[in-house]
C-alpha cells in the first residue's frame, strides 16, 4: 500500500500546478505592492499552463530561498558530471 504524499508547506504547496502537480514552475513576471504582498505571474513547464499567484512577503520569500536552494543543488549536479563528449566535425 503506498505512503500517503508527505504534506507541503504552504509556500511550496501553493506554488505547485493546479492543473498537473508539477513542481516544474516557473516566475515569469514578479511585483510588490505596498501591502506586503508578492504577485507572480508563473508558467508551468510541464503542461503551459499560466497563472496568477499573490503571497505574503515572507511566505515569497520562503519560497524564493527554497528555489535558490533547487538552482544550487542543480548546479552542483551538473559541475559534478563529466563534461559530454562530442563527435568530431567532418571535414567537408
Ligand atoms: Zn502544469
Amino acid at each position: 500500500m503506498p505512503s500517503a504524499p508527505a504534506a507541503r508547506p504552504l509556500y511550496l504547496a501553493a506554488w505547485a500546478c493546479p492543473r498537473c502537480t508539477s513542481g516544474a514552475v516557473a516566475v515569469t513576471a514578479r511585483r510588490e505592492d505596498p501591502t506586503g504582498h508578492v504577485h507572480q505571474t508563473l508558467r508551468c513547464g510541464a503542461c503551459g499552463t499560466w497563472r496568477a499567484l499573490s503571497l505574503p512577503r515572507p511566505l515569497a520569500e520562503r519560497f524564493d530561498a527554497a528555489l535558490d536552494a533547487d538552482l544550487a543543488a542543480m548546479r552542483r549536479e551538473l559541475e559534478r558530471r563529466p563534461a559530454p563528449r562530442r563527435a568530431p566535425i567532418a571535414a567537408r
